[in-house]
């Protein structure tokens, strides 16, 4: 069942997300070459405890950290580690997820680390810009499938990827709740009431499609062909003014 959120709950929810890009604001700086991704864990964990919120991910379905950072070939779900030292060229997608007040703002940023080569620059940019337009759809009256249009629509004008085992998702009380948002398109028309939140996540690849799950550590998914992958995420509620992104800094 899809929900739609009071105006306290959206009030919470706009708090959690305030928080999410506090951390994003910080990940921005502090991403460069020579730091480690558990560094960047505890600096996340840090910000979101003081802010008086809980990190959602950690401890969901067993999930060791407070972030996923997945570099370079990883798409999604990479655990953050002592041994994972960024480097010049590499791209990194950090996800973030707090709980404030019983609601959860859900964001993830793909970050340059230093110089990238400019088919990562690109592959990024346009993956930020299929976000934007899948949350220019997220309108009462629309239909999920418009949102999954836009998304597809971007990617397929470069011949770029879609991650097809993963996607955007309802949010608010639970990281995840209905509805399953594809980020292609599978005629999906429901109707997309107003007050009604979801986590919008483009993840486009430059090579093809198909992803797998670590054997080692069971949450690490990568492109099957080794290739980069991008990642960009917003919650965002539907109202009558249009797209509410709950998961920016608030003034
Ligand atoms: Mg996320
Ligand atoms: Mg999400």
């Amino acid at each position: 069942m899809i929900n739609r959120k009071s105006r306290d709950e959206i009030k919470r929810m706009r708090h959690a997300g305030h928080i999410v890009a506090l951390v994003h604001q910080k990940m921005k700086e502090v991403v460069e070459p020579g730091i480690s991704t558990k560094e960047l864990d505890n600096i996340a964990m840090h910000i979101i405890k003081e802010n008086r919120a809980v990190p959602t991910f950690l401890g969901y379905a067993g999930f060791p950290a407070s972030i996923c950072t997945s570099v370079n070939e990883q798409v999604v779900h990479g655990i953050p580690s002592e041994d994972v030292i960024l480097k010049e060229g590499d791209i990194i997608a950090i996800d973030v997820g707090a709980t404030y007040g019983g609601m959860v703002g859900d964001s993830a940023w793909s970050y340059r680390v230093g110089k990238v080569s400019d088919e990562i620059d690109k592959l990024m940019k346009v993956t930020e810009e299929s976000l934007y337009a899948g949350i220019e759809q997220m309108c009462p009256g629309n239909v999920l499938d418009d949102i999954s249009k836009a998304i597809e629509a971007v990617a397929n004008r470069e011949g770029y990827g879609i991650v097809r085992q993963y996607g955007g998702h309802g949010v608010g009380h639970e990281m995840h709740e209905d509805p399953f948002l594809f980020n292609y398109s599978v005629g999906d028309n429901t109707l997309i009431k107003s007050n009604v939140a979801i986590a919008i996540e483009p993840m486009l690849n430059l090579g093809g499609d198909d992803v797998v799950v670590s054997q080692e550590d069971g949450w690490t998914v990568s492109t099957k062909d080794g290739k980069p992958s991008a990642h960009f995420e917003h919650t965002v509620i539907a109202t009558d003014d249009g797209p509410l992104i709950t998961t920016k800094l608030m003034n």
